[in-house]
């Protein structure tokens, strides 16, 4: 079987500096990350083996001994920082500079009294955290019908940031929309570049194969896009999150195979599914 591997499959820059950060720290005592350090559970298996504990609010917070927070790698709301320091804990930040710069836009501009809008999913961890930058009651959309139905006084300005992951052609589209009602915007693509890579290449490698694996955590939304994405070019595209996932029998009746990662999955279960397949 030929095997077709995407170059910009696995950690991205930001998870990998993430990750790199709570590793530094395995020597330390009463360590822990605010939330999911990234959207993997078998590295965030590995760093509790390690020691690094999941804090997931700040009640839970008051009731481990005091010492370092490790904040995830794709963001929390500013009052979250604020609570976190004062409780007397060290803060490492491992917020991907990506998404520390949509907190910096959306605090600066709402600031100004801009409106915020927030191209993504609204229950998405990184959505929240943005929100949570904003001193303006900020919206966020995801659907061609909730960019028609958005209204803002004519003489409101209104500042428009996506989430990281969201797809490039639709936010092109959302915002197209917008600025046919001629409201005063400013527009920040703040796609993360490692996405739009990876979902192009990920895109022209379905085009050309018999069949598409998309690997990741069922918490990543890059690699649901990614299987969105692999599905409309390959009817033939399969998730799984481990090599444990992959009907190897329906595989091998196929002579082309692609195989793509989302951002947080780790090498090692990406080289695991890649050597199977060439076996
Ligand atoms: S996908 Fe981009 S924004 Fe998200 S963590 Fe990776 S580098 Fe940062």
């Amino acid at each position: 079987m030929e095997v077709i591997m995407a170059q910009t499959a696995g950690f991205c820059f930001g998870v990998d500096r993430a990750i790199t950060k709570a590793y530094d720290q395995t020597k330390n005592e009463n360590v822990y990350t605010f939330g999911p350090i990234i959207h993997n559970n078998q590295v965030v298996d590995d760093l509790a083996a390690h020691g690094i504990k999941v804090i997931n609010s700040i009640e839970e917070l008051q009731k481990v001994p005091k010492g370092t927070v490790i904040m995830r790698s794709h963001g929390v709301e500013k009052v979250i920082y604020d609570k976190i320091k004062e409780s007397g804990f060290e803060i490492i930040d491992a917020t991907c500079p990506y998404v520390k710069r949509i907190h910096k836009l959306v605090e600066e501009h709402s600031n100004k009294g801009e409106k915020i809008v927030i191209i993504g999913d609204y229950k998405h961890p990184e959505v929240v955290g943005i929100m949570g930058w904003s001193s303006t009651q900020p919206i966020v959309i995801k659907e061609f019908e909730e960019a028609l139905a958005l209204e803002f006084d004519q003489n409101e300005k209104v500042c428009i940031v996506s989430q990281t992951t969201f797809n490039y052609n639709k936010f092109k589209d959302l915002v197209e929309i917008l600025r046919k009602k001629e409201y005063d915007i400013y527009v920040f693509n703040t796609i993360c570049d490692a996405t739009e890579k990876r979902q192009f290449e990920a895109a022209e490698i379905a085009k050309n194969v018999d069949a598409m694996i998309v690997i990741g955590s069922e918490q990543s939304s890059n690699t649901q896009k990614l299987y969105e994405i692999c599905k409309e070019e390959c009817a033939n595209t399969y998730y799984i999150q481990t090599l444990v996932d992959l009907d190897e029998e329906t595989l091998r009746s196929f002579g082309k195979v692609g195989i793509t990662a989302g951002a947080s999955t780790p090498n090692k279960i990406i080289e695991e599914v890649q050597r199977l397949c060439q076996r």
